[in-house]
C-alpha cells in the first residue's frame, strides 16, 4: 500500500482540492465566486474567515489559478491544472502568486515591501496575487500600510486574506473586502469524503474507523485527513475502529454504554468496575471524561430537540442505542450530570488521585439519576390533584396538602363512603404502604411537613 513505499504523500496534501468542484463544504462561497469569474467581477481583495482547516487558502489558491489559467484567455471558473500557470500555482513557484505567514511577517517592514512589490507588474501571470494567512496577526502599523495599498491597489493585484479571528482585523480594512465565511465542515460530509478517499486509495477501513475519523476532525477536513494518516502510518489492513479509538486515546463507546447501563440500574458496583477497567487499560481520565461528557450531552439532545439523530455526530448503528438510553432520564437529571462532568474536568488536570476523582464523579452520576427536580415535584403534585392523566400511574396517592384542603376533604368523605368492604380495605392498605415508600411521594413529605396520605387508588 501507498503509505510503506517512500515517496507516500500525505492526504491532505495528496487530495488537496485542485478545483472548485473539490472543495468539500463550501459550496456557498465557491459557487459565489465562481460566479464573480463568469461575470468578470471578481474584487479587489477578498477575506476568508473560518475555523482551521475548512478551506480557506486552499480557496485562495484555486482563486490564483482561476485568474491566471492560460487555457482560456480570462479567468476561468474552471481553472484547467495542466498549463504552466495553474501547475506553477499548484506547487508553490509561481512568482506572482505570494503566500505570506501573517503571524510571521507581522511588522510594518514586511507590509512596506509589500506595498513597494504591488507597483511591479506580474512576470507570467495575469495577476499578481498576494495570499495572506492569519491576516488578523499583523500589527496596527502594518495593518496602516496595508490599508494604503488597498485603498487605490493597481488593477493587477488581487488580495485574499484569511483569519480565524476576524474581530481583530481593523474596521478600515474590513470594509474594503468581500468577506466570505466558510463552514465547519458537517460529520456526515466529511465521513463521505473519508469513505471515497478510502475506496480509492484502496485502504480496508472499517465504518466505525471511518466515523472516529470524522468525529476527530472536529469539522476540519485537515484535521480528519491528518488523524486518517496516522491510522495509516500504524497499521496497512483492516483498519477497525477499535484500533482507531486507542489511537486517539478515546475510550470505547461500548464502556460509555455499559457504564450508562449501571447508573440506570443504580448498580454502583458494576459502575465502579467499569471505571476501574478505564484507568486499569491506561485510558487517559480527561479522554474518558470528555467522551462520558459527549456521550450524556447526546442524550440531552435526544431529550431535548426532534430529530435529534441529524445533529449528533455518531454511527447509525450507535445512535439508536443513544436515543433508547436517554429514555432513562429527565432532561434536568442530563443537566446535572453535564454539569458534575464540567466540573471535574478541571480538578483532574491537578490532581494526583486521578481514579478517586473518576470513581467520586461516577457516584455523583448515579446520584444524579435519581434526582428529581422542585419543579418536577411542584408540576407533579398539580398534576396529581387535578387528575391529570399524564401522571396516571403516580396517582397511587391523594396528598393533604395545604392549598387544597376543600378538594381533599370531599375526597375524604367519598373515601369514608367508599370503605365498607374490609376486603377492599386491606387492599388499600397494601396499596397505601406502597405508596409510602415512592420516592415522590417521599419528596412531597418534606416539601410540606406534617402532610399525610388520606386515598389510594389502584
Ligand atoms: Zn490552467
Amino acid at each position: 500500500m501507498g503509505n510503506k513505499t517512500n515517496n507516500y504523500t500525505v492526504l491532505a496534501r495528496k487530495w488537496r482540492p485542485q478545483n472548485f468542484e473539490d472543495v468539500i463544504g463550501q459550496e456557498h462561497v465557491t459557487t459565489t465566486l465562481q460566479n464573480a469569474i463568469k461575470m468578470g467581477r471578481v474584487g479587489q481583495g477578498y477575506l476568508f474567515i473560518g475555523t482551521r482547516g475548512v478551506g480557506k487558502t486552499t480557496i485562495a489558491r484555486i482563486m490564483s489559478k482561476a485568474l491566471n489559467c492560460l487555457s482560456t484567455d480570462s479567468p476561468n471558473p474552471n481553472p484547467c491544472g495542466v498549463c504552466e500557470n495553474c501547475i506553477a500555482i499548484r506547487d508553490g513557484r509561481c512568482l506572482d502568486v505570494m503566500e505570506i505567514d501573517g503571524a510571521s511577517n507581522r511588522g510594518i517592514e514586511e507590509i512596506r515591501r509589500l506595498r513597494d512589490s504591488v507597483a511591479i507588474a506580474p512576470v507570467s501571470a495575469r495577476h499578481k496575487i498576494y495570499i495572506i494567512d492569519e491576516v488578523h496577526m499583523l500589527t496596527r502599523e502594518a495593518f496602516n500600510a496595508l490599508l494604503k495599498t488597498l485603498e487605490e491597489p493597481p488593477s493587477h493585484v488581487k488580495f485574499f486574506f484569511a483569519t480565524t479571528e476576524p474581530h481583530k482585523i481593523p474596521a478600515t480594512i474590513l470594509s474594503r473586502v468581500q468577506k466570505f465565511e466558510l463552514r465547519r465542515v458537517e460529520y456526515n460530509v466529511l465521513l463521505d469524503y473519508l469513505n471515497k478517499i478510502a475506496k480509492d486509495e484502496k485502504v480496508k477501513i472499517d465504518e466505525g474507523a471511518l466515523s472516529a475519523i470524522a468525529i476527530a476532525g472536529n469539522g476540519s477536513v485537515r484535521d480528519a485527513l491528518s488523524v486518517f494518516d496516522q491510522v495509516l502510518a500504524l497499521s496497512d489492513d483492516n483498519i477497525t475502529e477499535k484500533k482507531v479509538v486507542e489511537l486517539l486515546g478515546w475510550t470505547d463507546r461500548e464502556i460509555y454504554l455499559e457504564l450508562n447501563d449501571a447508573i440506570v440500574k443504580q448498580d454502583a458496583a458494576r459502575a465502579l468496575e467499569a471505571i476501574g477497567k478505564v484507568v486499569k487499560t491506561g485510558h487517559d481520565p480527561t479522554q474518558f471524561i470528555l467522551g462520558l461528557l459527549r456521550f450524556m450531552r447526546n442524550l440531552l439532545l435526544f431529550k431535548s430537540i426532534p430529530n435529534a439523530e441529524s445533529v449528533i455526530e455518531e454511527p447509525v448503528d450507535f445512535l439508536e442505542k443513544l436515543k433508547n438510553a436517554a429514555d432513562n432520564y429527565t432532561s434536568q437529571q442530563l443537566l446535572y450530570s453535564i454539569d458534575v462532568l464540567l466540573e471535574v474536568l478541571p480538578r483532574l488536570e491537578s490532581t494526583e488521585a486521578k481514579q478517586v476523582l473518576l470513581e467520586i464523579t461516577i457516584l455523583k452520576l448515579l446520584h444524579a439519576r435519581k434526582r428529581v427536580s422542585l419543579d418536577e415535584v411542584f408540576s407533579r403534585l398539580a398534576a396529581l390533584e387535578t387528575g391529570s392523566p399524564l401522571v396516571e400511574k403516580e396517582r397511587a396517592a391523594i396528598y393533604q396538602a395545604k392549598p387544597s384542603v376543600e378538594h381533599n376533604k370531599n375526597v375524604s368523605e367519598a373515601a369514608v363512603a367508599e370503605n365498607k368492604e374490609d376486603e377492599k380495605k386491606k387492599k388499600k392498605e397494601a396499596l397505601f404502604n406502597k405508596a409510602k415508600n415512592e420516592p415522590i411521594v417521599k419528596q412531597a413529605f418534606e416539601l410540606f411537613p406534617g402532610s399525610k396520605i388520606i386515598e389510594v387508588e389502584e
